[in-house]
């Protein structure tokens, strides 16, 4: 996810990215958010959603894994591990690229993608495609 995407996530949600300053011996969060950039609201909202009902927990990493969003935490709740649970399944249904929902597909490749069918096509027929770029 691109820096400014993450700063923000960093700034709404201080304390569950508490890490964000750590050496990465201590936490992986210092890498950043590892995933495309059209999954910034389903990480927004499952911030906001852990952040209130428990502010012990903390984000320690977020990265896309086999199409799929995978967020790790310590000092979680039940409670917590179900929404991300929700979240995780629910990162299959949008575009990590754009975050589109409609015609979205999970595809294995040399890296499996869960994209939607214009970001297919874009990555087929560009071979320089990455899931984010800086300045995009
Ligand atoms: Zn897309």
């Amino acid at each position: 996810m691109k820096k400014k995407l993450q700063e923000r996530l960093y700034e709404l949600f201080p304390n569950l990215y508490r890490g964000r300053n750590l050496s990465i011996t201590e936490s992986l969060i210092p890498l950043g958010v590892d995933t495309g950039n059209g999954w910034f609201d389903l990480i927004k909202k499952l911030s906001e959603d852990i952040t209130k009902i428990s502010p012990e927990t903390e984000a320690v990493q977020v990265k896309e894994k086999f199409g799929g969003l995978r967020f790790y935490v310590v000092n979680a709740t039940d409670e917590v591990y179900k929404l991300i649970d929700k979240a995780e399944d629910e990162s299959f249904k949008i575009c990590e690229k754009c975050g589109s929902r409609e015609n979205v597909a999970t595809g294995y490749g040399s890296w499996v993608f869960t994209l939607c069918d214009k970001c297919w096509d874009n990555k087929r027929n560009n071979p320089n495609w990455r899931i984010w770029e800086e300045d995009e």
